[in-house]
């Protein structure tokens, strides 16, 4: 079966008067499958929103190449941008606004149908609380509205770059759930992180990228027992 994202070689080099040239992405490899809540994790500056934005067509790879949904991108995107649902900068909600307005009001004229604003809230678990302004939200319920604003055109993979960042323990238990609801309906998540905890407890598989290279990837528990016994060698935090 092809692989949901595959990433091959991939590189990116920054360059800028003042710094100079900042190898960001280093022959960059990634691989997930169907059905996985996958971690992806590394510290600060490894490379991880790099990554992200390449693969969704933002910034331009130097070398490499990607897939997502069997499809080589960035050529393909046009065509596979529908099927992925993508969270790589914290969205700005309009504060005065309701959860169903915000949504409605990104689903756009007839592109999305109504009910489905209705469904990605129950999906969120923010349907109770659909029609209060988001100034009103928490943090977390704040994180599950972009959630499920990527979720809007029912993707079947969900790309979130740090989804769990700034909550406290029941925001990323609620954020776990969420996650693996969405697992359970067919649909394959990718989420990253730079806090080892937030990925033991949200994720199937991980993929750990340091200095812009992979070091580890596998089941997580495999992969952590691996980490602890220290034959994987990352600085996490
Ligand atoms: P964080 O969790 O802090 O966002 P990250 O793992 O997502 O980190 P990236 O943001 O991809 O890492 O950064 C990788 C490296 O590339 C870092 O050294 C960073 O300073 C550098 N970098 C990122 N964006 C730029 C840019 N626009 N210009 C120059 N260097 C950049």
């Amino acid at each position: 079966m092809p692989a949901v994202l595959e990433i091959e070689g991939l590189r990116k080099t920054y360059k800028s008067r003042r710094r100079g040239e900042r190898h960001a992405l280093d022959g960059f490899d990634m691989r997930v499958d169907a059905g996985q809540v996958h971690g992806f994790l590394g510290p600060n500056g490894s490379g991880k929103t790099t990554t992200l934005r390449t693969l969704l067509g933002l910034i331009r790879a130097d070398g490499g190449r990607m897939a997502l949904l069997g499809k080589e991108v960035p050529a393909a995107l046009p065509e596979v941008a529908g099927q992925v649902g993508a969270i790589v900068e914290s969205p700005q909600f309009f504060p005065h606004f309701s959860a169903r307005d915000t949504l409605s009001l990104l689903a756009g004229a007839g592109e999305v149908p109504r009910q489905r604003v209705d469904e990605v809230l129950e999906l969120v678990g923010l349907r109770d609380r659909a029609g209060e302004r988001v100034k009103t939200y928490s943090l977390g319920m704040k994180q599950r509205l972009a959630v499920a604003s990527a979720l809007l055109k029912n993707p079947k993979l969900l790309i979130l770059d740090e989804p769990a960042n700034g909550l406290d323990p029941g925001g990323i238990r609620e954020m776990r759930t969420l996650m693996r609801d969405l697992a359970a309906a067919g649909m394959t998540v990718v989420l990253s992180s730079h806090i080892l905890g937030e990925i033991q407890l949200i994720c199937d598989s991980v993929t750990i990228i340091s200095l812009g290279r992979r070091v580890a990837f596998g089941p997580v528990d495999e992969v952590l027992a691996r980490y602890s016994g220290g034959s994987v060698r990352v600085r996490l935090e």
